[in-house]
């Protein structure tokens, strides 16, 4: 199932939540559904040869579950 990082437009809220078929997602800290979508960290994460793992270039966020 495709896992997505969302923004909320409203609270800033980020968080990451599991979207299917057209289902739209709400901000589980206010429940607005205006969100912004982000770049999935893990899955867009490149593939880097040794001696780089020290910043995560696969997302913009400081930390990311799928850099650590
Ligand atoms: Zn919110």
């Amino acid at each position: 199932m495709p896992l997505f990082d969302f923004k909320c437009r409203k609270c800033k809220h980020e968080f990451e939540i599991l979207v299917s078929g057209s289902e739209k997602p709400e901000c589980p800290a206010c429940g607005a559904d205006d969100l912004e979508k982000l770049m999935s960290s893990y899955q867009s994460r490149p593939r880097t040869g040794k001696g780089s793992a020290d910043k995560c270039g696969g997302c913009a966020k400081s930390s990311c579950a799928g850099c650590h």
